[in-house]
């Protein structure tokens, strides 16, 4: 038996996933207006100046949102963040990298760099799920790399340089980007993808790219020795085509689109400033009433650690958020479910930016309901 939920509770969008995430609908809406009759995007050449034009607009978009410091660029390429990794260590690790690890995402890029026979085994730093791991001062290492938001854990990191290093600042921003704030002046490359807070499709990396990253590339990439830089997976060729308003190989032009206008309505409703408060209000209410909350609790225990972006809250024995996430999927409200292989008898939250703060509490008041139901 699923558990009705009164229609007048349920949020006027169901969709809470940490990626892909919900699609605002004057998006989908542009994909059909894109271009005009005469000179049409879809379906047309991604050499051509209406889709160049798209590219345009996507990456001075981003220039403005991210205030891109002097000298920084707009780098893009297929195959999504995960492909970043691998141009990561192709194209910016010169012997070895430092990896701040909390969830599965920073690991991930961590097993990345040592598989690279041409690496060094990496150093990794190391926190339990729920908390942060920070990057450290090393001589050892010429990368530092760690995520912004975990996403797999809903902790987020802030994007500072570790003191006194003029090495490389990698900072993972597949969720954080666009709906956290950040100086990219401390970083040398925030990289993300389009489908978490900027509502879009996967399969694109962004990377905004500071001169020295730029330069460590160029460095890199003429090294020579061992070391194998695929085409695809060279940055130097990315930017190269990003400048022309291109990318290497055609990308799918429906998800630039949709991202082109998520940067454009961020940028009207008052840029970062705005949507970043947008999800720490969100934040607030997830986590103000799990706090007030008998059988709920956040599961990062360190208020300043806790993603305002992503939002994890534990239940305890008394309640089975597997049977709680189902009988809110059947009502609509969607993809609440904590990250597989946390293993954990918790909710995750996705509060991107397109999300509204009252569908947060909206979504609170339904999953009192079921456990109400169901105890
Ligand atoms: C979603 C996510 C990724 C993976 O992104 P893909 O585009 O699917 O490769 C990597 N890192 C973080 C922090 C993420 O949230």
């Amino acid at each position: 038996m699923t558990v009705q939920i009164p229609s007048s509770m349920l949020p006027s969008d169901g969709r809470f996933g940490s990626g892909p995430s919900k699609v605002r609908t004057p998006q989908v809406l542009a994909l059909r207006d894109a271009g005009d009759p005469a000179r049409p995007v879809l379906g047309t050449s991604h050499r051509q100046p209406p889709v160049k034009d798209l590219v345009r607009r996507v990456r001075g978009g981003l220039a403005d949102l991210f205030d891109l410091p002097d000298g920084y660029e707009v780098v893009l390429g297929n195959g999504g963040s995960t492909a970043f990794w691998e141009v990561a260590a192709a194209s910016l690790v010169r012997e070895r990298a430092q990896h701040a690890t909390f969830g599965e995402f920073g690991a991930k890029f961590a097993a990345a760099t040592r598989r690279a026979p041409f690496l060094a085994a990496p150093e990794v730093v190391e926190a339990a799920a729920g908390s942060v791991a920070y990057l450290t001062p090393s001589d050892t290492v010429d990368v530092y790399a760690t995520p912004h938001n975990e996403t797999s854990t809903g902790a987020m990191a802030p994007v500072r340089r570790p003191t006194g290093t003029d090495q490389l600042v990698l900072t993972d921003a597949t969720s954080g980007a666009g709906a956290l704030p950040v100086d990219l002046r401390e970083t040398d490359v925030y990289y993300f993808g389009p489908q978490k807070a900027f509502g879009s499709d996967g399969g694109l990396w962004l990377a905004l790219c500071s001169p020295a990253a730029i330069a460590r590339a160029a460095e890199v990439e003429a090294s020579g020795g061992d070391r194998w830089v695929p085409e695809f997976l060279s940055l130097t060729t990315a930017l190269a085509n990003s400048r022309q308003d291109q990318t290497l190989n055609t990308p799918a032009v429906g998800t630039l689109v949709m991202l082109a206008d998520q940067v454009e309505w961020m940028l009207g409703q008052g840029g970062l400033e705005w949507s970043s408060r947008r999800c720490a209000s969100s934040a607030e209410i997830l986590y103000g009433w799990a706090e007030g909350c008998e059988w709920a609790s956040p599961f990062v225990t360190d208020p300043v650690e806790r993603s305002a972006v992503v939002g994890t809250i534990d239940l305890d024995e008394r309640v089975d958020a597997s049977a709680v996430v189902g009988h809110l999927r059947d009502n609509g409200v969607l993809d609440v479910f904590p990250y597989r292989k946390l293993g954990r008898n918790q909710i995750r939250v996705g509060m991107f930016p397109s999300v509204e703060p009252d569908d947060v509490a909206a979504l609170t008041e339904c999953v009192e309901y079921v456990v109400g139901e169901l105890t």
